[in-house]
């Protein structure tokens, strides 16, 4: 009868929409083997990269950062960081000791974002007024004149070809930003500039990644952290590489005979990935094809809209969600931190599922099979997107020895290869405040080194390394440095 054949036919349809699912749960397939893969393929590109300058996709760039922080920077310091999703200013007391930050103080704006894609001088004029704002507000509050100069860290957080630690030229943006009449100029001075319009005396003692700032952090409070991953809005890291092996830049010289590198690992790319169709259509339709392809597949911009279109192709195949919503065929509507929310969702009928699905997507059924399929589908798009990530920091390890291969305590013959202690700094939204995501890539870092590796490297979280990390730069290569402040 009628109902029978009406029955069939939603089994049918139901059998289509689980196809999907299979489908991307064998694209999205990490077994550690393939793990393994993809960290020699760093390692390789991470030579590469470092042999000749564009030898690999891994730009392995320079930053002039040679000494971190020691812990001796005394007096205020500010930083500005830019480059996620919100804009920040910092003013950050540093008391003279390691570990000694006396205070600090953090405004946040969210960019707005026309800026993002607008004029460079209107991008800048944006970030002089907040500051200017912020140290009117701590003149008025503690007598700090307004007159008196600054020195400051900016946090600015793309490929940037570093001239010195205090300047260097923007490669190309990432992360939804597009402002074309700034690619190849002067960061700093566009800073510079805006800061001359505004009627500000600043000096910028140090224009760092935010990679870089997390390191700079992070060993100030752990001189055994060789190593600082950022996984927020975009993803990238950055390693302390000896100056010898950075063929590419012969007869380079320092101090500790070593430099901060920052990978941009982002655009790392291997064919050992597992990649879907969502994700070649996800890139074809950004701004930026063919680019930072690590990148789409792991941070916070991406994964929620990788979600989206699953659930979106899931619509077309079946009609079990009601018609396609037109909010639905909206790109990047579905924001990862609401991803994460339903990932999460702990409630025996997974309410928080059912209100993101209705209210955000506007999908018209969601019966509880349906709320438990979206909550599988973010299970699989997080869960590579942090295996990956991991594959990318035992990659790093692999690369500077630290991943244990040159035996563990087998220290009597070859003392140079005993497995130490290893600290590898870690920090934004994504990796923070999502915690299935953390979870998965913790895990799968010791699936692939090993326990008896694994218990060596620690996974060291930083709490505003970008910020505080950039303000701890400026005060090691200022003038105004060590013991003379105040
Ligand atoms: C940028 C990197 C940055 C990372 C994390 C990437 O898109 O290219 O420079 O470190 O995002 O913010
Ligand atoms: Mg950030």
């Amino acid at each position: 009868g009628v109902a029978v054949g009406r029955r069939v036919s939603s089994r049918r349809k139901w059998g289509r929409v689980i196809d999907v699912l299979k489908e991307l749960e064998e694209g999205c397939d990490t077994p550690v083997g393939r793990l393994k893969q993809v960290v020699d393929a760093v390692a390789v590109e991470m030579h590469a990269g470092l042999a000749s300058e564009g030898g690999s996709k891994l730009r392995m760039l320079l930053t002039f950062v040679d000494n971190l922080p020691s812990g001796r920077e005394k007096g205020t310091f500010y930083a500005l960081d830019l480059g996620g999703t919100y804009f920040r200013v910092l003013r950050v007391q540093l008391g003279g000791q390691r570990s000694s930050i006396l205070s600090h103080d953090v405004e946040r704006q969210p960019i707005p974002e026309h800026l993002m894609t607008g004029r460079t001088k209107d991008l800048f004029d944006f970030i002089a007024s907040v500051f200017k704002q912020f140290v009117e507000r701590e003149e008025s509050g503690s007598g700090y004149p307004l007159d008196r100069r600054r020195d400051l860290g900016f946090t600015f957080s793309f490929p940037v070809k570093q001239t010195s630690v205090s300047s260097g030229i923007l490669m190309k943006w990432t992360k939804g930003f597009a402002i074309e009449d700034m690619v190849g100029k002067e960061v700093v001075a566009c800073l510079q500039e805006a800061f001359t319009r505004n009627g500000l005396d600043v000096r910028v003692a140090a224009l760092v990644n935010d990679t870089v700032g997390t390191l700079a952090l992070g060993h100030y409070h752990d001189a055994d952290t060789v190593a600082a991953v950022i996984i927020g809005t975009g993803t990238n890291a950055c390693y302390v590489e000896r100056t010898d092996a950075i063929i590419k830049c012969q007869g380079l010289l320092t101090t500790s005979g070593g430099m901060v590198v920052n990978m941009e690992w982002g655009n790392f790319w291997s064919s050992h990935l597992p990649r879907t169709s969502y994700d070649v259509d996800l890139d074809a339709d950004s701004p930026n094809p063919n680019d930072q392809g690590f990148e789409k597949m792991i941070s916070g911009m991406y994964l929620g809209e990788i979600v989206r279109r699953v659930i979106l192709r899931m619509t077309l195949e079946s009609d079990i969600f009601g018609p396609v919503s037109s909010k639905l065929s909206i790109p990047f509507i579905l924001r990862t931190p609401l991803m994460a929310a339903m990932h999460e969702d702990d409630s025996p009928d997974l309410t928080e599922v059912e209100r993101i699905l209705r209210d955000i997507l506007e999908v018209r059924d969601v019966p509880l099979k349906v709320r438990k399929l979206a909550v599988n589908v973010c299970d699989v798009v997080t869960r590579r997107a942090a295996r990956l990530a991991a594959a990318g920091i035992v990659g790093i390890l692999k690369k500077i020895g630290r991943d244990g291969s040159g035996g563990i305590v087998s220290g009597r013959s070859r003392p140079d290869t005993r497995m130490r202690r290893t600290v590898v700094a870690i920090e934004g939204g994504l990796y923070t405040n999502y915690g299935m995501f953390r979870e998965y890539l913790n895990e799968a870092v010791v699936e692939i080194l090993g326990e008896e590796v694994a218990q060596h490297v620690i996974l060291r979280e930083t709490e505003d390394g970008s910020g505080i990390g950039a303000a701890l730069l400026a005060a090691s290569n200022s003038s105004r440095n060590v013991d003379t402040v105040q």
